[in-house]
């Protein structure tokens, strides 16, 4: 006889407009699901979820018309995202029960996953297994393609980074001083400007929503211009940007929280683009996974000896996940949102 638990779930109720609401999403208690594979499973696997990754991209999967090559969340199924998990049992042959594994998981205590070949295994396990939502998995790759790949960092130049103190920004900040660049973050807290300056190491940060004149803000920290932005946010901050770009100047466009829920200013100003002979160029992170492997060997021994330093907001309980995730768009979570389903 086959063991049935009870799975708890967070659904998908419907579809979003402006700003998600805890309500958006659902906790379902009456879920029950078979810890042993159905006889004769094939090529899927059986996992128990550790780890729940909050991204911000998840808002976009939130409207009925997704863009690009991101599909919308199904109403009434559970929320898809990346996540840490455990092999429970295992009907794929590049895969055994016990292997700690990152991907694309559901929001509920044990999934099915019909594609594990998408599934990063996971090899260093004397580093927190948290790490793989953060510095270890999908950000950090984002911010390692983002940064070396589409800035093209040289010795010198000076790097702004918004959102800097998220799950991305962090690291981009910490490898533009690894670079020998100066760099400046902002983030919406006088707690979150401490950190950047004495965590990270930036050279200087600032609270973007207590400067009244964002111009201003960025003349006083770079006097001579900015050669590199890390774009996370959009609207406003890159207008300001723009005025004060350097020529030659490279803007990596990440993301642009600021529009995500529909709202968001347009920027008048990108025709400063053809004079000052700016590169701005967006960039998916589904496009640099070849590059995992070497970022891997870059980032373990930096985390190890401790020249990078990871900052998470851990909460406890499936049943937090909603609220984890909403906060994203108000800059509830200091450092990398994490929600821990099961310790292992
Ligand atoms: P995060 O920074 O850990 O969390 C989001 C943060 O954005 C919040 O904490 C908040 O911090 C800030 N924020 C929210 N609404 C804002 C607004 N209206 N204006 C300015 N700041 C706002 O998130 P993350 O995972 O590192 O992602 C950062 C950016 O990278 C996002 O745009 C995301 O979509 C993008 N991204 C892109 C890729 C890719 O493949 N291109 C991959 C991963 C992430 P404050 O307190 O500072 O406001």
């Amino acid at each position: 006889m086959t063991e049935e638990v009870n799975n708890k779930q967070i659904l998908f109720k419907d579809y979003v407009n402006g700003f998600p609401k805890e309500s958006d999403m659902l906790l379902s208690t009456s879920s029950t699901i078979s810890l042993k594979l159905p006889h004769g499973s094939n090529g899927v696997l059986l996992v128990k979820n550790l780890y729940l990754s909050c991204d911000p991209y998840m808002r976009i999967r939130m409207n009925n018309t997704a863009g690009g090559d991101t599909d919308s969340f199904t109403p009434g199924s559970p929320i898809i995202g990346l996540g840490v998990a455990k092999v429970l049992d295992s009907g794929h042959s590049n895969f055994k029960n016990g292997d700690l594994v990152w991907g694309m998981t559901g929001w509920e205590q044990y999934s099915i996953i019909n594609d594990p070949e998408n599934l990063f295994k996971i090899e260093h396990t004397d580093v927190p297994l948290s790490y793989y939502t953060g510095i270890l998995g999908m950000p950090g790759i984002t911010a390692y393609a983002g940064f070396y790949e589409i800035c093209a960092p040289k010795e010198g130049e000076y790097v702004f980074v918004s959102a800097a103190s998220g799950a991305v920004g962090q690291l981009v900040g910490q490898f533009a001083k690894l670079s020998g660049c100066y760099v400046v973050g902002s983030a919406g807290t006088k707690e979150k400007v401490d950190m950047l300056k004495n965590k990270f190491g930036f050279d200087e940060a600032f609270n973007y929503k207590e400067e009244q004149d964002l111009d201003a803000a960025l003349k006083r920290y770079f006097p001579d211009g900015i050669d590199i932005y890390f774009e996370n946010v959009g609207g406003k901050m890159l207008e300001a940007v723009i005025l004060n770009m350097r020529l030659h100047g490279r803007i990596a466009v990440c993301g642009m929280i600021s529009q995500y829920n529909g709202q968001g200013d347009g920027v008048q100003n990108l025709f400063l683009l053809v004079p000052k002979s700016i590169r701005m160029q967006g960039f998916g992170v589904n496009h640099f996974y070849h590059l995992y492997p070497k970022y891997l060997d870059m980032i373990i021994p930096l985390i190890k000896n401790g020249t990078i330093s990871y900052v998470e907001d851990i909460v406890e309980g499936i049943e937090h996940a909603p609220a984890a995730l909403v906060g994203l768009f108000s800059g509830k979570n200091v450092g990398k949102q994490v929600v821990v389903v099961a310790h292992e």
